[in-house]
């Protein structure tokens, strides 16, 4: 006697679908790409991670370099 194993379902959200297994990853993707923040490729996670923080990335190029 066998027992398979449960048949996984997808997600309700677009999703990666990344891998071998029949829904793949489940990770949400990322606005305006079809691949989740995990298996995004380095310059559009980083373009992303940009966008989503305008604010911080001023504060950070804004930061007067401390001399000591
Ligand atoms: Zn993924």
């Amino acid at each position: 006697m066998t027992t398979s194993p449960p048949i996984p379902s997808a997600p309700s959200w677009p999703y990666c679908a990344h891998g071998a297994d029949p829904v793949g990853c489940r990770g949400i993707n990322v606005s305006g790409h079809t691949d989740c923040l995990t298996h995004l490729a380095d310059t559009d996670r980083n373009a992303y991670l940009t966008s989503l923080s305008p604010a911080l990335t001023l504060i950070t190029a804004a930061r007067p370099s401390t001399k000591t």
